[in-house]
């Protein structure tokens, strides 16, 4: 009997009915997908071009006209964790759309926004975003790439490797190295096309999970400065927020690995027979299944939670998607370790989907913050305020409620400046809005908008900053 994705936990509190007819699209979509990969690079254009027919890739750009606080974190985690059950490469090519255009979402000027992301959200473009460098990985301070403004345009020069998409991306968001500060505060981010002059692939990388991925090369790359994101000297801010919208997304992608995993064992060991009855039989088997079963369940609340957190609550995530993230790409890898196990001899050959899990699962834990930089950041915020982790003050009725006022305390909103935080020493300063706003020249939030900006500590009644 062919197996479908569990899609019990919909009924769990962090979902609306949009989301449940969300999911049944996902899974009608992924099922029509093909899994067979004859060349990667063709197989992933021609599903980025197929999830854009099938109106999935909408999702995770962010509306005409809107800003990316219309991105529901639910949605992209869903889907991740539909498609990673059915398919990595399909997860990768959804999940790098919304990664790719994130920057641009958040901080892109309309016009540049009109121009990239309409393409985006149908499949006829392919976004990567380029960050990491050589020696500027989980220490992204040490980045080098840098980009010189000459009259109207910039010129960026550097490399960026382990670059998803990298080789058959249209469009990549940059971040690089301007100089208006030392470390982080010196980053801006911009939009780099393909075929733009100086831009080109200086290495393709094979890595055991076959997907697109490159070193990209920039050799004196003009582009106008319209194609800057936000202003001269933030482009950190906005690749921490970027991946802030995606960070839960990598929880769910595993959660759908680990799923898979998990349904495969369950139906193996009904069928295999040894020792004169079924595999799962086995008490030591029925121990696996347990242990693998409530891991899965898990990490999938830990997932739910953090983007039902950034969707409905509108609090800011890093301790709960840190949370989400080490343990649900920690936990799959244990049980997809124990589905081949379960599968014997079988669960090495290559070609058997246990096998294919095991290589997909891997690099989770290492990429968008490894699971030891989710460790720092998570201790990094429990050691500097408790008081954010206490339930929110108005706390909201239902998954689709919105309430604008019940922000929790100040807190970093970002994985990698918690991380640079901590790193660096610098301590924290209680009693100061961290968000973008209130570390603006304006210390204290005045607006009065019923829908202040993500991060912002404003409350819709007094319209007032609260810290
Ligand atoms: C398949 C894949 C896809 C990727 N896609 C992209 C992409 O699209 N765009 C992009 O910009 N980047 C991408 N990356 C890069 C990824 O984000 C980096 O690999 C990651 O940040 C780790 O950096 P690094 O490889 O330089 O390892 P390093 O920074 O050298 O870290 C090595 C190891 O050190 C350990 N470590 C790190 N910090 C600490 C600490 N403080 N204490 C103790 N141990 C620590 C961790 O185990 C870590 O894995 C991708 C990577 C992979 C593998």
């Amino acid at each position: 009997m062919a197996l479908t994705p569990t899609r019990a936990h919909l009924r769990w509190p962090f979902f609306a009915a949009e989301h449940a007819r969300w999911a049944d699209r996902v899974v009608e979509v992924a099922a029509s997908l093909p899994v067979e990969k004859p060349d990667v690079d063709g197989s992933c254009r021609a599903l980025v071009r197929e999830l854009g027919a099938a109106g999935l890739l909408h999702a995770s750009v962010a509306a005409q006209g809107a800003d990316a606080s219309s991105i529901d974190s639910r949605r992209i985690c869903l889907a991740r964790e539909l498609l990673a059950w059915h398919d990595g490469l399909a997860d990768f090519a959804f999940a790098m759309q919304g990664l790719g255009t994130g920057a641009l979402s958040l901080a892109g000027t309309p016009e540049l926004r009109r121009a990239v992301l309409p393409k985006v959200a149908t499949g006829e473009w392919i976004a990567a975003f380029a960050l990491s460098e050589k020696d500027a990985g989980s220490d992204v301070a040490a980045l080098q790439c840098a980009a010189v403004a000459d009259g109207p345009d910039y010129v960026l020069t550097g490399e960026k490797t382990w670059i998803s998409n990298g080789g058959i991306a249209d469009v990549y968001t940059v971040i690089a190295r301007t100089g208006d500060g030392p470390g982080t505060k010196g980053m801006s981010a911009f939009v780099v096309y393909a075929d733009d002059p100086g831009f080109s692939i200086a290495e393709r990388i094979e890595v055991i999970a076959p997907h697109p991925l490159a070193t990209i090369r920039f050799d004196g790359c003009r582009i106008p400065a319209t194609r800057r994101l936000g202003a001269s000297g933030e482009g950190f801010k906005i690749a921490m927020r970027t991946l802030d919208i995606f960070r839960a997304s990598v929880a769910a992608a595993a959660v759908g690995f680990a799923r898979r995993a998990f349904d495969e064992s369950v139906a193996h060991a009904k069928e295999r027979h040894l020792f004169g009855g079924p595999l799962s039989a086995l008490q030591l088997t029925q121990a696996a299944i347990g242990e693998m079963s409530t891991a899965i369940d898990a990490a999938a609340l830990l997932t739910y939670r953090a983007a039902w957190l950034r969707d409905v609550e509108r609090a800011p995530t890093t301790r709960e998607a840190a949370m989400a993230k080490m343990t649900a790409t920690e936990s799959a890898q244990r049980v997809i370790d124990r589905a081949v196990q379960l599968f014997g001899g079988r669960g090495v050959r290559t070609g058997e989907i246990v096998e294919r899990l095991y290589r997909e699962i891997r690099a989770l834990r290492i990429y968008e913050g490894a699971t030891e930089v989710q460790q720092l950041i998570i201790a990094r915020e429990e050691l500097r305020d408790r008081r954010s982790h206490s339930v929110p003050r108005a706390r909201s009725a239902s998954a689709t409620a919105t309430p604008r006022g019940s922000r929790t305390s100040p807190r970093t909103s970002t994985i990698w400046s918690a991380w640079w935080r901590s790193s660096s020493r610098r301590p924290a300063r209680p009693g100061r809005c961290s968000s973008p706003r209130g570390r603006s020249a304006r210390p204290r939030c005045v607006s009065t908008s019923p829908s202040p900006p993500r991060g912002c500590m404003a409350t819709s009644s007094t319209g007032r900053c609260r810290c």
